[in-house]
């Protein structure tokens, strides 16, 4: 006999199954839940009806605290419940509903509930939302990651015996698991999402020939937002001809190496151009975000991707890859990467079945997962990218998206073109900067 379980969904951090590990047959603490939530017990028809629409009111804390008081000798773990709540504002509502999957649509259809009882009125109307994100919903399940939690979230097998490497397919004892994978580059300062499931050597490898040059790519923005690595540093980048830091105030320190011999003082550029020395494959970039979609995904899915695993681990070389769609702005800026997974959930093989928003400081890259045994075509022919953006309308929607070509595999030198831009608000700089390797 399964446990009794109840699923609680709210706009806030409450969420999850409540499973106090007793079965409906095993009555007393399971009425006395049911009960909490203000279920009715119709003894003639041995029937039980509740609301699932519930209010964070005095009167449920009351039931809350006593319903803990009297249980928790005998169920320690319940005393994280009160806890749980206090993440609601006083009133707020939430659902209690059967412990099932809810798809992205009922999740959206949920929350839409939610907010109208609530009281929050989105500054988009609901045909706004319809209309832009119609083409996502009917096609994809959104996959995102909640990392507010304080723990870490380690995906895949736990025991190091059991585990079977993703990219390599060995399993110990021809491999081992003994550093601790990070699915996210930890430069980027990941510090949360960890991979069981990726063996020591291809943890290495990944490491020195893939994610590198994605991390050098955007040296520039960790050193600006302070992204701590792996030995919680900062970076500081030096150049040829330049000097990029944060000093212990906080602030940005640019130390340009001046070519002009006169020594006159002159006026602070507008746009400048540095030589790193780093050298990198722009390839690499597309490979390392498949890297980063390939570790979170669910084990259900990686068959599907076995010609995209060879292609990121062996220096396979794809001539063309799809292009990708890049927004830099600090309108959703982020500090530690966020990674949000699109599931094609049906037959429509125009649209790609792998699409992933990956965004990190004020980056945004949107990309098809390339090689996926569940797509048909390639999205190299423009036609199918439009196709493809047609069904992502948000993205054709916001203008300033660029669509970016990261199919180039020659090492190239990394340079960084940084414009300073005068805010009249606050006379601060607020510079954004672009990496090129050209
Ligand atoms: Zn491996």
């Amino acid at each position: 006999m399964e446990n009794f379980k109840i699923q609680l969904f709210s706009t806030s951090q409450l969420g999850g199954v409540l499973d106090i590990g007793y079965t409906a047959e095993q009555s007393e603490v399971v009425t006395d839940l049911l009960l909490l939530f203000n279920a009715q017990f119709d003894i003639e028809k041995q029937s039980i009806g509740m609301d699932y629409k519930h209010q964070y009111t005095e009167e449920f804390k009351e039931r809350l605290n006593d319903f803990i008081n009297k249980y928790k000798k005998i169920l320690p773990q319940i005393q994280g419940l009160a806890q749980k709540f206090t993440k609601l504002k006083p009133d707020e509502w939430f659902f209690t509903l059967p412990p099932i999957d809810l798809n992205t649509k009922q999740k959206y259809a949920l929350e839409k509930e939610l907010n109208q009882l609530n009281g929050i009125e989105s500054e988009i109307t609901n045909s706004d939302i319809e209309s832009l994100f119609s083409g996502v919903m009917d096609n994809y399940e959104i996959v995102t990651f909640d990392l507010d939690k304080d723990k870490k979230i380690k995906i895949g097998e736990g025991l190091k015996n059991k585990r079977v490497c993703r990219f390599c397919k060995l399993q110990s004892p021809d491999v081992s698991f003994k550093k601790e994978a990070h699915a996210i580059s930890e430069a980027l300062g990941n510090k949360k999402l960890v991979l069981n499931e990726e063996c020591d050597l291809c943890n290495e490898f990944f490491d020195e020939y893939v994610e590198r040059d994605f991390v050098f790519y955007h040296d520039l923005v960790r050193t600006m937002f302070g992204i701590k690595n792996k030995e919680n540093k900062t970076p500081k980048m030096k150049g040829r001809n330049f000097e990029f830091f944060k000093d212990e105030d906080k602030n940005l320190n640019v130390a340009i190496v001046s070519v002009d011999e006169s020594g006159k003082s002159q006026e602070p550029p507008k746009s400048v151009s540095f030589n790193t020395d780093n050298k990198i494959r722009v390839q690499n970039i597309y490979k390392a975000l498949c890297k980063f979609a390939l570790s979170v995904m669910g084990e259900e899915f990686l068959d599907y991707f076995s010609d995209t695993i060879d292609w990121i681990r062996n220096e396979n070389v794809a001539e063309r890859l799809p292009k990708i769609a890049m927004l830099n702005s600090y309108s959703f800026f982020t500090e530690r990467p966020e990674v949000t997974l699109f599931f094609r959930n049906n037959d429509n093989y125009e649209l790609p079945f792998l699409v992933v928003e990956f965004r990190f400081t004020y980056y945004m890259y949107i990309f098809i997962v390339p090689f996926s045994s569940k797509d048909k075509v390639n999205f190299l022919d423009e036609s199918e990218y439009q196709t493809f953006l047609n069904s992502f309308n948000h993205i054709r929607a916001k203008g300033d998206f660029s669509f970016v070509d990261f199919s180039e595999n020659i090492e190239r030198e990394l340079k960084y073109t940084i414009n300073f831009e005068q805010r009249e608000t606050n006379k601060s700089m607020q510079p954004t900067a672009k990496a090129a390797a050209d």
